[in-house]
Parts: C-alpha cells; sequence; structure tokens
C-alpha cells in the first residue's frame, strides 16, 4: 500500500519545503523507499536537497508536459532510500501551459501511477498557490498534509483551502482526505503559541498532529548545505522533531518500517 501526501499551503514560509525535505528524509531513514516531487517552480527542495535547478535535466515539468516518464527524471539523494523528482525554471509556465493539455488536473495522478507499488510514501512539496499545480497534486494525493505557524493569523486561509480539498475530493479524487495539521517554528513558551494551539484544536480536532516542530536553527541551515536535517545534524531538535513526525504518520497509517521491526527484534 503506498500513501501519497501533498503538503499544501497556499501561504508562503509556514515550513512546507522544510517539511518536505525532512519528513521525506526522516521516512527514508526508517528504511522505507521514499520519492520527493518538488512541483515549486521555485525548486527549494531541489536545492535543499543539494541539486542545481537545471533547466537542461529531465524534471517535474518534462513529467507533467512530456512523455518523460517518472523514473527518467528521477534523481537519488545521499540517502540512498529517498528519490527526487527535481523542479525547474520552466516549471513557472506550467500554470499556463497545463491549461491546453488533455487531462489537465490528472496529469500528475496519471504519471505516478506505476510509482505506487515501488514506493510506500510518495510526498508532493507544493507551490505557495491554489494553482494548477497545486491541483494536479491534490488530484494525485491520499491526503493533505497542512504546515502552520504558531501564529496570530495561522487560519487565515484556511476556510479557503478546505474548501478547496472539498471540492477537489468531490470532482476529481474521492479518496482525498486530510491527513493532518502540522504546527511548525513552534515556540511552546510564548502564550500565543499556546493559544493557537488551543484555538486550532477546537478547529481540527485530532487531525491536529501531535509532533510540533520548534523553531531550530540547524532546520534554517541545512538546506545552504544540501542536506537534510539529520544528516546535517541528526542530534538537533529539528531532526528529533521530524523522525517523531516520521513515526506519527506512520503510525497513523499503521504503517511498519524496516527500522521499527528491527527496534521491536532488538527490545
Ligand atoms: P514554505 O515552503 O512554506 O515557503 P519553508 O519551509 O521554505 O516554507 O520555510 C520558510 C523559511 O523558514 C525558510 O527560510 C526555512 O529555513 C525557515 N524555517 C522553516 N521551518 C523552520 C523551523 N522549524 N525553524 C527554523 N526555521 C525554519
Ligand atoms: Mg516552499
Amino acid at each position: 500500500m503506498s500513501k501519497v501526501l501533498a503538503i499544501v499551503n497556499q501561504k508562503g514560509g509556514v515550513g512546507k519545503t522544510t517539511t518536505a525535505i525532512n519528513l521525506s528524509a526522516a521516512i527514508a531513514l526508517e528504511g522505507l523507499d521514499t520519492l520527493l516531487i518538488d512541483i515549486d517552480p521555485q525548486a527549494n527542495s531541489t536545492g535543499g536537497l543539494g541539486f542545481g535547478r537545471d533547466d537542461e535535466r529531465a524534471s517535474t515539468y518534462d513529467v507533467l508536459m512530456t512523455a518523460v516518464t517518472p523514473d527518467a527524471a528521477m534523481l537519488t539523494t545521499e540517502i540512498g532510500t529517498l528519490k527526487l523528482i527535481p523542479s525547474s525554471k520552466n516549471l513557472i509556465g506550467a500554470t499556463i501551459e497545463l491549461i491546453q493539455q488533455d487531462r489537465r488536473e490528472f496529469r500528475l495522478r496519471d504519471a505516478l501511477e506505476p510509482l505506487r507499488e515501488r514506493f510506500p510514501f510518495i510526498l508532493l512539496d507544493c507551490p505557495p498557490a491554489l494553482d494548477l499545480l497545486t491541483l494536479n497534486a491534490l488530484v494525485a494525493s491520499d491526503g493533505l498534509l497542512v504546515p502552520m505557524q504558531a501564529e496570530y493569523f495561522a487560519l487565515e486561509g484556511i476556510s479557503e483551502l478546505m474548501s478547496t480539498l472539498d471540492r477537489v475530493s468531490q470532482a476529481f479524487n474521492h479518496g482525498l482526505a486530510l491527513e493532518g495539521v502540522l504546527m511548525t517554528m513552534y515556540d511552546e513558551r510564548t502564550n500565543l503559541a499556546q493559544q493557537v494551539t488551543a484555538n486550532l484544536q477546537e478547529f481540527f480536532g485530532d487531525k491536529l498532529l501531535k509532533t510540533t516542530i520548534p523553531r531550530n536553527v540547524r532546520l534554517a541551515e541545512a538546506p545552504s548545505h544540501g542536506k537534510p536535517v539529520m544528516v546535517y545534524d541528526p542530534r538537533s531538535r529539528g531532526s528529533d522533531a521530524y523522525r517523531d513526525l516520521a513515526l506519527e504518520l506512520l503510525k497513523r497509517n499503521k504503517i511498519e518500517s524496516p527500522k521499527a521491526k528491527e527496534r521491536a527484534k532488538a527490545a
């Protein structure tokens, strides 16, 4: 069984890319084959995993627009079980070019279909917009993972995102559901963070994930070294938090990883 998760929030700077890179790395380090697809023209996941933004190389753009297969565009990262389909600058034009394409909402879903057997987890790093690229991600996904910054305006835009989820699941993808809401850049010492947590708890109930991601400078530094935080600084709080998040999501989905089996045997 495979799980395709879109990491979505139309707000920029809420931690989508940081979550995409480090959650996929943490799942891959649990011994599960994981694929991250960068569908943001800004290509931050691509850069954060140590690859340049190169229009010559096959990318998400080619997978969406041409007959290039996902395998032909796939790169192997420093963590062998983590693969990446990179973004490129020409993806900027894709939102307009897609309009002309057959099955324009289903391009990504169709491309991913043959990969589901091989990858227990496929994560999609979305652009900060509810555009045709994000729509492709929603149509291709089983679940939405929504990172939110614990700030006063956190819930702004969320009703629009939730109504988009409803419309997409009715019109294109009955299998789509909210997987979870993740608090990022969290500082539990502030009253504001606690107040925002209480609001989100009320709004989302058990869809609010137990794991919160603290503000941690190692998470901000790691991409400039082209590494996930668990490679850059495995002892950091950021590394621990994303590992906890991976374990929480595996547990919620009743997926036992090879590493979990080893731990159970050793105990
Ligand atoms: P998005 O993809 O939603 O635009 P990013 O993941 O790129 O957001 O995060 C925006 C900025 O905040 C980046 O500079 C990133 O390094 C930083 N950042 C994200 N999460 C954290 C965190 N938990 N602690 C510290 N900095 C973070
Ligand atoms: Mg991003």
